[in-house]
Formats: structure tokens, sequence, C-alpha cells
């Protein structure tokens, strides 16, 4: 039986989702990782295969998909997103608590294949807070950026689906609300019964 917890994060893009999750690994918790999704988006600037995605041709992530490689998967913007079934599975069975930063769709279908899975939506403040953010990041049209506000509106339409929600006003105060959420769950009874099982029958004898 799996060990560790999966968390799927989901978030409207520029609600700070990817800045929060590596803030929460730089902590150096050795017992939470994040899975690293394939795609067929190309690389941005700055970006690396094997670190930031698995950055693969839409052939072959549709021969993954068809084997059966990948947990979820999802048309995003364009382009195809998945998870891979065999490492998450793996890292969970170590006892691993899994991180997945994927979309609603993702989320949805996890949510139906893996029990429990602890899902956390992360909110911006307001949107014009959002507009700000998704305006700051370059140099787009107008157009550009009202197409990115209703994709991220479409995406907040979701927030209902998840278990918990945090409000990224406050970049240090919302980080400290995603530790909160992890170790709260490590503290369920469940969790502790598999963690310190030979304590808690120590303590009955
Ligand atoms: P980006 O290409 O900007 O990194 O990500 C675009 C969107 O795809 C984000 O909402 C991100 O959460 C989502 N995404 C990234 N990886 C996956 C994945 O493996 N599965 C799904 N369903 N969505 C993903």
């Amino acid at each position: 039986m799996a060990r560790g917890t999966l968390y799927t994060i989901s978030a409207p893009s520029g609600a700070g989702k990817t800045s929060l999750v590596n803030a929460l690994l730089a902590d150096g918790d050795n017992a939470l990782c994040v899975s690293i999704s394939h795609t067929t988006r190309t690389m941005r600037p700055g970006e690396q295969n094997g670190v930031n995605y698995h950055f693969v041709s839409r052939e072959q992530f549709q021969s993954m998909r068809n084997a059966g490689d990948f947990l979820e998967s999802a048309e995003v913007f364009g382009n195809l997103y998945g998870t891979s079934r065999i490492w998450v599975q793996e890292q969970l069975d170590q006892g691993m608590d899994v991180i997945l930063e994927i979309d609603w769709q993702g989320a949805e279908q996890v949510r139906k294949l893996i029990k429990p899975v602890k899902s956390i939506f992360i909110l911006p403040p307001s949107l014009p807070t959002l507009q700000e953010r998704l305006t700051g990041r370059g140099q787009d049209d107008e157009a550009t950026i009202s197409g990115r506000m209703q994709l991220a509106k479409n995406e907040i339409s979701h927030y209902g689906e998840a278990d918990y929600l945090v409000i990224n006003d406050q970049f240090d105060s919302a980080l400290d609300d995603l530790r909160a959420i992890i170790r709260a769950a490590r503290l369920e009874r469940e969790q502790q019964l598999r963690n310190n099982g030979a304590l808690l029958q120590d303590l009955l004898a």
C-alpha cells in the first residue's frame, strides 16, 4: 500500500504556483518531491530538459499515452502534458510525498484514480493583481494578455473541486499555508499508523 501522500497543485497562470512549489522544495524536506511532467510544448529560454519538463515530440507523447505510461494527461493551451505513472507510484511506495503541478483536468483524472489525493488550488488575491502579474511578464500586447486572463478565469472556475484553497497575496504566507497542509496530512492518524506503527503498538503494551 502506498505510504506517501499525493498532492495536486493547480492554479491559473500568474498565481505564483511554480515559485511556491520551488520554495517548498527549497526547504530541503527529503520526503517531498515534485513530478517532472512530459510535454510537447517547446522549451522556453532557461528551461532544461529533464529538469523543468521531459520535452518530447507529439508522436512520442501519443505512443507513451497509448502504452498507458501516464497517470493523467491533458491538452493545455494547445500542448500535451502528462504525468509518469510509474515514477509517481515508485515515489509513493517509498514513502515520498509527491506533488503534481497540473491543471484542473489532470487533477480531476487523478482524483478518480488515486485515493486519497489532496488537491490544492492556488488563487490570486484579486483579478487586477492577476492581470498585473500576467502583464509584468513581458512585452505582450493587450489581446494576448486578455486571452491569458480568459484562460486564467477558466482555470479559476474550477477551484470548487479542490480540497484546499491557498490565496497567494503575500508569498511567504501562502508558502506557510502549503507547509501547513503537508504537515497536517503527515499527522493524520492513518499516516501516523503507517509511519509510527511500532510506537503506537508499544504504547498499548
Ligand atoms: P507551462 O507550459 O506554462 O509550464 O504549463 C501550462 C499549464 O500546464 C499549467 O497549468 C500547468 O500546471 C499544466 N501542466 C504542467 N504539467 C502538466 C501535467 O503533467 N498534466 C497536466 N494535466 N497539466 C500540466
